[in-house]
């Protein structure tokens, strides 16, 4: 089938996006077009007008900033996956995109897209609420910002009004410095370059990276495809914070992991075999967060 039809609108700044959808009838915006476009030729999406993001250039950016790592909108996956900047700051964000489809899909892909899909399977959004980050929208009268972890609704459903812009993802670098700080973003996938069955994001600040047996000062967790919204664990991360890992804590927030998910059956993976993907990947994602926190000082995903 091919898209219902529809205008195209393609302005160069933020400002003209945002006010074309202010304006403009059932306006939708289009970035890498690796979503939307399968979605509007299947005509589960027919807007009559779509506003092209692709020559907003302000929108794709990664910078570090003293306080934050901030990305934009139209960064594609490609470009955050091969970021040596995020690499050493925030080196879950280039695992997260690494593991997404194929290289076509990760070219063009962005992760103002991913956010905006709100797909609960989704790498970013799973990854920005482990990380705890912000997301900045911008509207026709002004700007505000949203913690990641209130953002996501259900699958396509977000806290973002039809005419408000994703413009950038922020993530706070002071709790995690890479010197004690260890990520992980680990995935089961059913077949390459398709979406995964489960995945666990990790982060562990540890007190020392050189003792015998660091203790960890902090950790976070969170899962993609095991509910309807990227699933922070609170209580795995309190499962296994205050001492140096073990194979006890890692159970204790393995099961955690498996009484936080509600995931929805799939072709190939019941409930009970998520349910069971959610654990180890849990434990798996804190294991090697934890591992890389105390050999290099964390750093390298
Ligand atoms: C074969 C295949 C496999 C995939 N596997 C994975 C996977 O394993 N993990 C994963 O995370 N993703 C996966 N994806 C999804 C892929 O990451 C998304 O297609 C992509 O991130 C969407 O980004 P985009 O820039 O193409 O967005 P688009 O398709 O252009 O837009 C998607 C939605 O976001 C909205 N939007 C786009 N930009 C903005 C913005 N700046 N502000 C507000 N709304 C906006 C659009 O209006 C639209 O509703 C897969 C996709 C394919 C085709």
């Amino acid at each position: 089938m091919k898209p219902a039809q529809f205008q195209y609108h393609r302005p160069t700044s933020a400002a003209e996006a945002v006010d074309l959808a202010a304006e403009l009838e059932e306006a939708e915006f289009m970035a890498g077009n690796q979503s939307l476009g399968i979605v509007m030729s299947n005509r589960l999406a027919t807007p009559a007008n779509i506003v092209d993001l692709s020559r907003v250039d302000e929108l794709d950016f990664v910078e570090v900033e003293a306080d934050a790592v901030r990305v934009g909108a139209l960064t594609t996956h490609r470009t955050i996956a091969q970021s040596t900047q995020l690499g050493k700051h925030v080196p879950m964000l280039p695992a997260a995109a690494e593991q997404i489809a194929g290289p076509s899909v990760r070219n063009r892909g962005t992760i103002g897209g991913s956010l905006g899909e709100a797909d609960p399977a989704g790498n970013y959004p799973a990854a920005l609420v482990a990380l705890d980050g912000d997301i900045t929208l911008r509207g026709p009268d002004d700007t505000r910002t949203v913690a990641a972890r209130d953002f996501f609704i259900a699958y396509m459903f977000t806290d973002m009004a039809e005419e408000e812009l994703i413009e950038s993802v922020s993530i706070p670098r002071e709790p995690f410095p890479p010197v004690r700080t260890g990520m992980a973003f680990d995935e089961l996938k059913r077949a390459a370059q398709t979406w995964p069955t489960i995945s666990a994001g990790a982060v562990v600040r540890v007190d020392d990276p050189d003792a015998d047996e660091p203790v960890i000062e902090e950790a976070r967790l969170a899962l993609a495809n095991a509910a309807d919204v990227p699933l922070h664990v609170p209580d795995a991360e309190a499962a296994v914070e205050g001492e140096p890992l073990s194979e006890s804590t890692l159970d204790e927030a393995g099961e955690a992991a498996r009484e936080a998910a509600d995931p929805s059956e799939e072709m190939h993976a019941d409930r009970e075999f998520k349910l069971d993907v959610a654990a180890e990947y849990s434990r798996r994602a804190l294991e090697t967060a934890y591992d890389r926190a105390r050999g290099a000082g964390g750093g390298a995903a």
